[in-house]
């Protein structure tokens, strides 16, 4: 047992069993046992890898589409450029070389880092040193200002809860203990008017997942670009609509069970994009229509930037820069299971890449 396991039984024993969303929390963010609390886990000697640690190109791309929005909007002279969970800092690195390029992008960026971990945030500080970011708890800290925005793989990270559907109400599922040790069950059904909306499409068995700490940022999000301009990317594996179980361990790049070692291996769930696509409609922003990232990525010329860089490589080094650019861009790699949507203020067009909201209908076969 980890020490994290042992102190989650004690905590079952005496209060009784927690919402996955609870057991999420803390294997994620304990502060002395926490998973991203307690190490950097990213890359090949960690438990996985992100699309920024697979090719500078990512962020390169991204970059130009923000620092383009913020000439669209007229270039205001001081703004937030911000990130929730920016993990090695390397997705802002990119993001900030090609965007330098912008005549007066940088000197009228303030950087803004929200970052639970202390380990991460070492690195972090390591790597953008050089741009001085002021590090948050929450997105709430953020100062009032227009502010840019990008996430990339964070909200895959916030703690969700899973309903399952039992004739016109909805199991929770919960971990408790059997014989001593965590074990998945179910508390007694009840009706819920935050998901009657999915009675409509769902059966009896059916998993549905809600994650109100994602739809709580996406608002706050929302709400600042509606009141001073600006612009969000949220780059996610997910789709429009949670339907099925999606939770899911991973530790040293394979999937493994996620209450058997708490607090030493990633938790993350699917994102669905349609509750967080609402919650910046709710918050007075307009959300994008929702594109797979293999389709972002060219639409912002990656395929010009990799051939452009692949000039200078030979060998195995243009071997590997092939390779990166298929596994970013690929629909059986990344660039389909990944969704981007972007917020923008109602009377600004979306960031580059980006199409406005599209009807209802065209989601309907994309769960
Ligand atoms: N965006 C990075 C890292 C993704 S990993 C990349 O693409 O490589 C998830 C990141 O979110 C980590 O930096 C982790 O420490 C951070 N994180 C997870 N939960 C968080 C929370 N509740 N608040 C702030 N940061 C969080």
């Amino acid at each position: 047992m980890t020490p994290l396991a042992r102190a989650l039984a004690r905590r079952i024993s005496s209060c009784g069993p927690m919402p996955l969303s609870d057991y999420m929390a803390t294997c994620l963010l304990d502060p002395e046992h926490g998973y991203y609390t307690t190490r950097d886990p990213l890359g090949a000697a960690g438990d996985f890898t992100t699309a920024p640690e697979i090719s500078q190109m990512f962020g390169e791309v991204l970059g130009l589409a923000l620092a383009q929005s913020w000439a669209d909007q007229a270039a205001p002279a001081r703004f937030v450029l911000a990130e929730p969970g920016p993990g090695r800092g390397t997705l802002m690195a990119d993001m900030l070389r090609a965007a330098g390029r912008v005549p007066g992008f940088l000197a009228a960026a303030r950087l803004h880092l929200v970052e639970a971990s202390p380990a991460l945030r070492a690195v972090q500080a390591a790597k953008l040193a050089a741009f001085q970011p002021h590090w948050h708890t929450g997105l709430s800290e953020l100062p009032e200002a227009p502010l840019f925005l990008v996430a990339n793989e964070f909200f895959d990270a916030l703690p969700i809860r899973q309903f399952v559907r039992q004739h016109d109400g909805w199991a929770e599922r919960q971990v408790g203990l059997s014989g001593g040790t965590l074990a998945f069950g179910l508390a007694p059904p009840l009706p819920l008017a935050a998901l009657a909306a999915r009675l409509a499409d769902t059966r009896e068995g059916d998993v549905v997942e809600t994650c109100a700490p994602a739809e709580a940022a996406v608002a706050e999000i929302a709400r600042r670009i509606a009141a001073h301009g600006g612009a969000a990317i949220f780059i996610d594996y997910g789709g429009w609509q949670s339907l099925g179980d999606t939770f899911q361990a991973l530790r040293k790049h394979a999937p493994c069970n996620p209450l058997e070692r708490p607090g030493e291996a990633d938790l993350t769930a699917h994102v669905a994009f349609a509750p967080l696509a609402a919650a910046a409609r709710a918050a007075g922003a307009a959300a994008s229509a929702l594109v797979p990232q293999g389709v972002l990525l060219e639409r912002l010329g990656v395929t010009e930037r990799a051939r452009k860089l692949a000039q200078q490589l030979s060998g195995a080094a243009l071997e590997n820069h092939i390779a990166a650019h298929r596994r970013l861009t690929h629909p059986q790699e990344m660039g389909n299971l990944f969704k981007a949507l972007a917020i923008h203020p109602l009377g600004a067009p979306p960031p580059a890449g980006f199409a406005p909201d599209q009807p209802k209908a065209d989601h309907a076969h994309d769960a």
